[in-house]
């Protein structure tokens, strides 16, 4: 691995490739108008990795497309190199979340046939595919067809494809995203080591993700976008070494802060979450509602074009009784998916990215936050502290009693279980009466071994 040769694998910054100057970009007309940005100002340079994070709709693969030329801007200037740039842009190669590739070609011939409309020379397009397949691992696959192979792979060959015709600026719209979680991360990891390593000849990258923790492993500066219309609420530097680690304390503060941007919260956290069973301070009792519920309602309100709902409509529509939306609304807002104002429920830019993402998005978005409710950080940590991680359901009842009457502290351990378990953090096992922390996937082993690929079949 040629990681250990650059030092903290950070590349000092070059040339500005893409300027953006308040950029805005209105689709249709009339009762189709839709502004998707406004007023974005984005400069990209050499030896820069940018991510771009938000809800859908808040206009990411519309920045895309124009840094790619595939579509104008309606207003302000997009200057690539300092020249205001006309049609495709030819320093670009976009990959996408998932690869047309042509059927009836083999896996090389599909790498080589992006190359010959750049007029490159037959040899050259053998031995760049033959290179590039190599370096994504599928070495060994070059014959095979596209039916022949897994998920996993074809995005390899999508990858090895857009990274033959070596653009100055590469452009990925989520691209692991219709990956399992193995194949994501060992393609995440080999994709690291060529750009970090100068393998390829990219001089920087733009990614658009729904995923925090992908983005702060990957980018140097995350840009955070909100919609209504498209538009930068933040940027955020990512100074942390390569390769990074997931579970550091460094990284994990970084997610947070992220988590943090995207949650827009009214009170301090503190105030919001109260403290653990044992500590000083008010232990604040888990709002009771069941995840399916809070999910539920999250997509209720994503539904509404302004992501904003009346409480009493919502009530309406979800309870027979106006008190029972209360824990669940109080649920959302503590995860941090939510906020009520005035009689409205609105989203936060989180809560629209749970409402939005696939089941192992959400997953990893609600653990985040869930990790940070002093309740559950108390059980993991009584969890972590016992050589087996179980513990019977009966020691924490006789904790929790200490601060609430004995029904209640029931139903809270009820809530903790029913939420940590959709989390995959903790689960409860029936037939020993005890709580237990589920078996973590080996992720950091995927990390460790970029061209091992083994979850490939
Ligand atoms: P994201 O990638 O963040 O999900 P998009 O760039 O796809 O966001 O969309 C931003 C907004 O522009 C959305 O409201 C979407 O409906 C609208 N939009 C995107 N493409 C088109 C199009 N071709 N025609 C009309 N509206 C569009």
């Amino acid at each position: 691995m040629a990681l250990a040769t650059h030092g903290h694998g950070h590349k000092p910054l070059g040339q500005t490739l893409v300027d953006l100057r308040k950029v805005g970009k209105h689709y249709g007309r009339g009762d189709k108008y839709t502004e998707a940005l406004r007023g974005i100002n984005l400069t990209i340079r050499e030896g820069e990795f940018i991510a771009l994070l938000g809800p859908s709709g808040c206009g990411k693969s519309t920045l895309l497309r124009i840094i790619a030329g595939l579509i104008g801007a309606t207003e302000g200037e997009v200057l690539y190199r300092g020249q205001p740039l006309r049609g495709v842009n030819p320093n670009t190669t976009i990959v996408f979340q998932s690869f047309a590739l042509y059927p009836w070609l083999t896996v090389q011939e599909n790498v080589e046939a992006a190359l010959e409309p750049l007029g490159i020379a037959r040899l050259e397009r053998t031995k760049r595919a033959l290179r590039l397949l190599d370096h994504v691992g599928l070495d060994g696959f070059e014959m095979a067809y596209p039916r022949e192979l897994s998920g996993g792979m074809r995005q390899k060959v999508g990858f090895a494809r857009a990274m033959a015709v070596e653009p100055e600026l590469l452009c990925l719209d989520e691209p692991f995203s219709a990956l399992d979680v193995l194949s994501a991360e060992s393609l995440r990891g080999e994709l690291m080591e060529l750009w970090l390593s100068g393998t390829i000849p990219t001089k920087a990258i733009l990614m658009v993700s729904h995923n925090i923790e992908e983005a702060v492993f990957m980018a140097d500066r995350l840009i955070i976008m909100d919609k209504n219309p498209g538009h930068i609420v933040a940027e955020i530097q990512n100074t942390l070494p390569h390769p990074r680690r997931r579970k550091e304390k460094a990284f994990l503060t970084m997610v947070d802060q992220i988590y943090a941007q995207m949650v827009g919260k009214t009170r301090t956290e503190a105030e919001e979450l109260g403290s653990a069973p044992g500590e000083p301070g008010l232990t604040r009792a888990l709002p009771e509602a069941p995840i399916s519920a809070i999910s539920g309602l999250v997509e209720r309100v994503n539904e509404e074009l302004t992501n904003k709902i009346d409480v009493y409509r919502l009530a309406d529509e979800f309870v027979n009784d106006y008190d029972e939306i209360l824990p669940i609304i109080e649920a959302a807002e503590v995860i941090g998916f939510a906020n009520v104002e005035a009689g409205d429920l609105s989203l936060t830019p989180l809560g629209q990215a749970f409402a939005e993402g696939s089941i192992q998005a959400r997953k990893e978005i609600f653990a985040a936050r869930l990790r940070r409710v002093p309740m559950i950080r108390w059980i993991l940590s009584m969890l972590k502290a016992q050589p087996d991680q179980r513990l019977s359901w009966d020691v924490f009842i006789a904790a929790l009693s200490r601060e609430f009457p004995a029904e209640i502290a029931e139903r809270q351990l009820d809530t903790a279980v029913d939420w940590a378990r959709y989390a995959e953090l903790f689960s409860y096992d029936n037939s020993d009466n005890a709580l237990f922390i589920e078996v973590e996937q080996p992720i950091a082993q995927a990390i460790a071994q970029p061209n091992g690929a083994p979850n490939d079949h």
